[in-house]
């Protein structure tokens, strides 16, 4: 079959310019048409979704509706339903200097957007970030990641067919595509991936004095604190880390706790994996795999830093990684010089809580930060003495499927946010309007 030439950066940019100077998008009607789109898009082919999440990821059919597809199904109904609030104009006091005068804040769109996203949550996290770009009125340029192709050629497929053709293009590929994009001028740029390119995407934005949203990621510690309930802990604790292969930016990267609990914390964590995949992992459905083998190598090369709980095992022809408990993990091992982004969990042992906050005050301020406590106190510590993108206490990775949080890091692990009206918020300009009548 004959493949049309993909369109050039600088003429799909200019195209979705053009849209946008006709005003088309910036009518309410029109944003909840794309909004919807989006939705039936998800909905009339929901089997295309699950076929190449499985192909890229090996992710399950139950994984990929509850992360991918119905996440970002709530996430438009939330907007759909909000939408109309979120843009009214916000009325401001005067002083009285103006008497007479009214002030508000109205909402602008910004103009051409581009998302670039990363292959963990590939559809997920191309299309939130969407949602809130065309609901505050933007048109935008779509980078799926190349190294979720399967998942990259459905959106590329599907996108137009459901959005305003003329005011979306999908741009597939890899860093030669990307490169090439980030030298055009856009009026925001939200990128979610890692630090390395983050910079690289921060460097090209300057360029044009385009504003940015990082997302990115780093190690999101757990402390699990004395006297908790640790059947409990370990069952939210594998279920959070192991989700997708531990493939998730907000996973559990490692846990902090005092060597006793850490003792008693490994049968319990053998149990918790029991429960979810079965004694043998590689035959779970629910199981996911690493996304290529260099990511699989990068991941089996950690295996060396801790003792083994549980898992361990590896196959690289299916690019299986066991979910696996490492524990006795020195601080200055490779597990835990960067961010795992795989099924490997290390418990490190320090002596309480002062020590727990000084060990992550020490480091990057992490994506997320949970802890397992009973103590108001720790919480209240916790909470006030560390600086983190989110924070969860007793659940980890669920903050983000709350659309009125903001989602989003701080230092290292980025900057901006976005979710429900947050969304709203970094894809417009909050214009400042002075009326005063002549008379
Ligand atoms: P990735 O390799 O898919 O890269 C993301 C995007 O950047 C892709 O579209 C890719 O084409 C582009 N890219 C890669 N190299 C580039 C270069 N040199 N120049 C220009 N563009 C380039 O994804 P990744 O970075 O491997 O994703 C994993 C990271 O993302 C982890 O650190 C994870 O924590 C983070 N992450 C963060 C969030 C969040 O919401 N904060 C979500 C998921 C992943």
């Amino acid at each position: 079959m004959h493949q049309p030439a993909p369109e050039p950066p600088a003429d799909a940019v200019a195209r979705l310019r053009a849209t946008f100077r006709t005003g088309r998008t910036k009518p309410m009607s029109w944003r909840v048409a794309q909004l919807r789109g989006l939705r039936a898009m998800l909905t009339d082919h929901p089997a295309d979704f699950v076929e190449a999440l499985h192909a890229d990821l090996g992710k399950s059919s139950y994984e990929a509706f509850r992360t991918e597809i119905d996440f970002t199904i709530r996430e438009i109904d939330h907007t759909l339903d909000h939408l109309a609030a979120w843009l009214r104009p916000e009325p401001a006091p005067v002083p009285p200097h103006l008497a007479g005068a009214t002030a508000w804040t109205q909402y602008d769109p910004l103009g051409v957007v581009l998302v670039i996203a990363p292959w963990n949550y590939p559809a997920q996290l191309l299309l939130t970030p969407m949602v809130g770009a065309l609901a505050a009125g933007n048109a935008v340029v779509a980078k799926p990641s190349e190294l979720a192709p399967a998942t990259s050629a459905v959106l590329a497929r599907l996108l137009p067919r459901h959005v305003d053709p003329d005011a979306i293009a999908v741009v597939e590929g890899g860093i030669p595509e990307t490169t090439a994009l980030l030298a055009e001028r856009f009026d925001h740029i939200f990128y979610t991936g890692n630090g390395a390119v983050g910079r690289v995407v921060m460097t090209a934005a300057a360029r044009h004095l385009t504003p940015v949203t990082l997302e990115l990621g780093g190690k999101s510690p757990v402390f699990v604190d004395r006297d908790t309930d640790l059947e409990a802990v370990a069952a939210r604790l594998a279920s959070g880390k192991f989700l997708n292969a531990g493939q998730t930016c907000v996973a559990p990267d490692y846990v902090l706790t005092d060597p006793d609990t850490a003792r008693a914390l490994e049968p319990a964590l053998i149990r918790a994996v029991e429960a979810l995949y079965g004694t043998d992992p590689a035959t779970s459905e629910r199981y996911g795999r690493i996304v290529n083998e260099r990511h699989f190598d990068r991941l089996t090369a950690l295996l060396d830093s801790g003792r083994v709980v549980t898992g361990g095992d590896a196959d690289r022809a299916t690019k299986y990684l066991a979910p696996t408990v490492l524990a006795d993990v020195d601080p200055g091992s490779p597990v835990m010089s960067e961010e795992i982004f795989g099924p490997i969990l290390p418990v490190v042992t320090v002596s309480g809580l002062d020590e727990a906050i000084a060990f992550i005050n020490d480091r990057d301020k992490p994506l997320a930060l949970y802890a397992f406590t009973e103590s108001d106190e720790t919480r209240r510590r916790l909470a006030s003495e560390t600086s983190s993108g989110g924070l969860g206490f007793g659940l980890p990775v669920a903050h983000l499927t709350v659309s009125d949080l903001p989602f989003g890091g701080v230092g290292e692990s980025g900057m901006g946010n976005y979710h429900g009206r947050y969304s709203i918020e970094t894809f417009s300009h909050r214009k400042a309007v002075l009326e005063k009548p002549l008379g």
